[in-house]
């Protein structure tokens, strides 16, 4: 057994990596770039090499920097995650050149399977079905046009080296076949470095079905069955099941006997998923499968599997690497109940899923009974531009389908993070969604239905209204009569858009804001000040504190001119930075407050005088 590893990744699949190696009693290693230094997988390891600048390709695409690394620290083996490194051969070749366990199968399966004509080719002499359509070497647009019409529109243009949902293109007619190759090939020539493309039929309904395979390097190769993740946007999983609903005992025997087969063919060693695609338009049937690709490496949504079968595949690949036989055989594995992974993402679904960085000032995942969290950040993290902005893969297990979504979607509406935006109502609407809670799922549910599931929800009026009675002061309300409950309506800022919200009561030490969370978003409430705004000034040129907080910052200094809108300095106070302006031109009549001070709240922290 190994008793190192240098995991060449970073993220939830570093610290996952990490986790079962320390069970295991085997010594981790962590790389980090620039942006990384106090990153979770850093913390978690027993030992981190910093790699370069933030940039993923000066820093975890650099194999001869991981290779450093792992000199310098001396590991005896290497983990490479997914992404990255994971399926570049080259890279495989030098550690094991470099005289390393490459925790991997052997480059040669991962050239095999590296582009996806030549392994579709290989798939079909293996006697796997795949998808039908063009996959040879001829790149000419007029014949490619004719292989397209024999085919039967609507096709699928692939990039050949494409991956990540990245290099295709669907084409329902020949009039727009032209462009769409041309462009095609332009993203597959930027992306990839490679332009040449396969034409394949596009699958009516499709399902995306893969199965599971490992293989060890005494010649064994088993399935640990099928998932289902056919919840994509835009190509991309969002959420992931095993085992895949409506999947009869015939059928899963075909199909994990055709990833077998597939597996094999490649004298496969180690954790890998075959990907097919199937007709979902009926009953799902082998005839009605095809191959589509093979992953070489652990997959993303590898815990669903764990879940269902008791196996942790991290420990499968480091014994697989130490040239253990599998701890397993086919007939010892089976299926317990249902699991589902849904891909909390930093992104703001109303915003065009736009990614939403910046640091983690709350940070809570919802739980459920058999539920996990596999996350590479922490409350007070940050959510940095430079890689994927993934949070966590929340993994919810149940003794049937519906219970694994219910529980899935209980552990998400109770996630709370603030002030990054997250996916996680979009992905709660996405559960409850009726077709895929009957378990009709294609891969266009999302791109028909997703306008809806990601309209932003909006904060139930009882939270709302029980959150703003905390705000306010438990004054007596004017027109107040004997014997009816005290209500009065005031102004709040909700997220800094101003609402009325009628209160009942009032809090005898009210705050100074508060976060509503519900339905897997947070939102900040505070009191609507009227004096010129959190806020700063009034007319009379006072800056009071807007809330109690801590003065990070001051710009100006006593007796200094000032123009309307300058920056006069920054308070901290609800975990976030307000800047306080000055109000209209003038000068520094009195400076009150000094970085480092705490302020209560309405402290005059400084005195504009107007320009006369
Ligand atoms: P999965 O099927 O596990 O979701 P994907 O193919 O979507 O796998 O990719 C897994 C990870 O690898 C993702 O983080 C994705 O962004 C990244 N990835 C996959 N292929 C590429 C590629 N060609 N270039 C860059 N990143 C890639
Ligand atoms: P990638 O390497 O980017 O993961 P895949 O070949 O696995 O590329 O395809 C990604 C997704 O595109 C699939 O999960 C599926 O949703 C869709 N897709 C791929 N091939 C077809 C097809 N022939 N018909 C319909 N949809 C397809
Ligand atoms: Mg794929």
């Amino acid at each position: 057994m190994i008793t190192s590893l240098l995991i060449a990744n970073r993220g939830e699949i570093a610290c996952r990596v990490i986790r079962t190696a320390r069970a295991m009693g085997v010594r981790t290693v962590a790389v980090y770039s620039d942006a990384d230094a106090d990153a979770l997988h850093v913390q978690e390891a027993d030992e981190a090499v910093h790699i370069g600048p933030s940039a993923t390709r000066e820093s975890y695409l650099v194999g001869e920097k991981i290779l450093a690394a792992a000199k310098a620290t001396g590991a005896e083996a290497i983990h490479p995650g997914y992404g990255f490194l994971s399926e570049n051969a080259a890279f495989a070749q030098a550690v094991i050149d470099a005289g390393l366990v490459w925790v991997g199968p052997n480059p040669s399966s991962i050239t095999a399977m590296g582009l996806k004509d030549a392994a579709k080719q290989l798939m079909q002499d293996a006697g796997v079905p795949v998808t039908p359509g063009y996959m040879g070497e001829q790149q000419d647009a007029d014949f490619l046009g004719a292989e397209a019409a024999k085919i039967g529109y609507p096709v699928l243009i692939k990039a050949v080296a494409g991956g990540g949902g990245k290099g295709m293109r669907l084409v329902d007619s020949a009039a727009g076949f032209a462009d769409a190759l041309a462009s095609c090939k332009r993203e597959a020539a930027s992306s990839f470095g490679n332009d040449h493309v396969l034409i394949e039929k596009y699958i009516a309904s499709p399902r995306h079905i893969e199965v599971q395979v490992f293989g060890d390097s005494h010649g064994n190769v088993v399935h640990l069955f099928e998932r289902d993740c056919s919840l994509q946007r835009r190509h991309q999983k969002v959420i992931e099941e095993a085992p895949a609903p409506g999947m009869d005992a015939a059928t899963r025997e075909a199909l994990c006997a055709a990833a077998v087969r597939a597996a094999k063919a490649v004298d496969y060693v180690g954790a890998g998923t075959i990907e097919f695609i199937a007709d979902g338009s009926g009953a799902l049937s082998a005839d009605r499968i095809w191959f589509m690709e093979m992953n070489t490496r652990l997959q993303v949504e590898h815990p669903v599997t764990e879940a269902i079968t008791g196996v942790d595949l991290v420990e499968w690949q480091l014994r697989v690497a130490s040239g253990e036989p599998l701890p397993l055989s086919q007939h010892d594995l089976t299926i317990d109940g249902w699991a589902m992974e849904a891909r909390l993402y930093a992104e703001d679904p109303a915003k065009g899923f736009l990614p939403s960085i910046g640091r983690l000032e709350l940070l809570q995942f919802g739980e459920a009974e058999g539920g996990r969290i596999d996350t590479g950040v922490y409350e007070g993290a940050e959510v940095s531009p430079f890689y994927d902005p993934m949070i966590a893969k929340v993994i919810a297990w149940g003794d049937d389908r519906d219970e694994a979504r219910e529980r899935l979607g209980e552990m998400l509406q109770d996630t709370a993070v603030w002030p990054v935006r997250t996916n996680a109502s979009f992905l709660v609407k996405a559960l409850q969604h009726p077709d895929f809670a009957a378990g009709r799922v294609d891969t266009g549910l999302i791109g028909r239905d997703g306008e809806e599931l990601a309209q932003p929800p909006v904060p139930d009026a009882d939270t709302l209204r029980a959150a703003a009675s905390s705000l306010v002061p438990a004054t007596i309300a004017p027109g107040l009569r004997l014997n009816a409950p005290p209500r009065r309506t005031a102004w709040f800022l909700l997220d800094g858009e101003p609402v009325e919200i009628e209160v009942d009561g009032g809090s005898d030490e009210p705050s100074t804001g508060v976060l509503v969370t519900e339905q897997g978003q947070a939102w900040l409430l505070t009191p609507w000040r009227r004096d010129g705004a959190h806020g700063a000034a009034d007319a009379s040129g006072a800056i009071l504190a807007p809330m109690p907080g801590k003065v990070i910052a001051v710009d100006v200094a006593q007796g200094q001119t000032v123009t309307r809108g300058q920056k006069l300095l920054t308070l901290e106070a609800m975990k976030m930075e307000h800047t306080l302006t000055a109000p209209f031109d003038g000068t520094v009549a009195r400076l009150e407050a000094a970085a480092g001070q705490q302020v209560q709240v309405d402290a005059l922290l400084v005195q504009i005088e107007e320009a006369a």
